[in-house]
């Protein structure tokens, strides 16, 4: 990690030393390192959630909830392999690379389910974590695509796009389910009125 950063920083300062002509070669070779960095990092993070899911799966109640994560779990085994296509794409090593805040998002996921009483209120934890999930690997994922078409590597974008609507549509589907899992809950209390 110290090491990225030095080889960072002094690639940084020999940049400013260089001239204007040889600037924009520089730059995309920076891009390219960043863009590795940042692949590297997601690798190791999807790589954690087909840990972290099924955890999930077994903590959640609703039906809907569980097949939402039994359907994103499937989508994340095909978004590593997408990940290892774009590694081999670029001749290079999948190589993971520890994210830490993944890690983090993990992490409190599972302080979110021990602290909620099993049922609607640890479904409604488990949505909460798993959003929080889709929303950096949403970031992720945006920025990497970006990355990519700035790089001018148009078959490696077209894979990022299609892992990045996937993360946007599991986030959408959580959604859809914490709206449906209050609805069910307001109902509920009316009946208990
Ligand atoms: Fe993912
Ligand atoms: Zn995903
Ligand atoms: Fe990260
Ligand atoms: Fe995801």
């Amino acid at each position: 990690m110290m090491e990225t950063k030095n080889s960072k920083s002094n690639s940084t300062a020999n940049n400013s030393e260089n001239s204007k002509s040889g600037k924009s070669a520089m730059q995309s070779s920076q891009l390219m390192q960043l863009f590795e960095d940042e692949l590297k990092d997601i690798y190791f993070a999807e790589k954690a959630l087909i840990k972290a899911i099924p955890k999930m799966i077994k903590n959640a109640t609703s039906e809907e909830l569980v097949d939402a994560l039994e359907n994103h779990l499937t989508e994340t085994e095909d978004q590593i392999t997408r990940v290892e296509k774009i590694f081999e794409l670029l001749g290079k090593k999948a190589v993971a690379e520890k994210c830490e805040a993944m890690t983090g998002l993990i992490k409190e996921a599972g302080e979110i389910m021990e602290a909620c009483e099993e049922g609607a209120m640890r479904d409604a934890g488990i949505i909460s974590a798993a959003q929080k999930v889709e929303h950096y690997e949403i970031a992720s994922y945006g920025t990497l695509r970006q990355f990519a078409e700035t790089l001018g590597l148009k078959e490696v974008e077209a894979l990022l796009q299609t892992t990045l609507d996937e993360e946007k549509n599991a986030d959408a589907k959580l959604i859809e389910v914490a709206v449906s899992a209050v609805n069910i809950d307001a109902a509920e209390l009316e009946e208990t009125k």
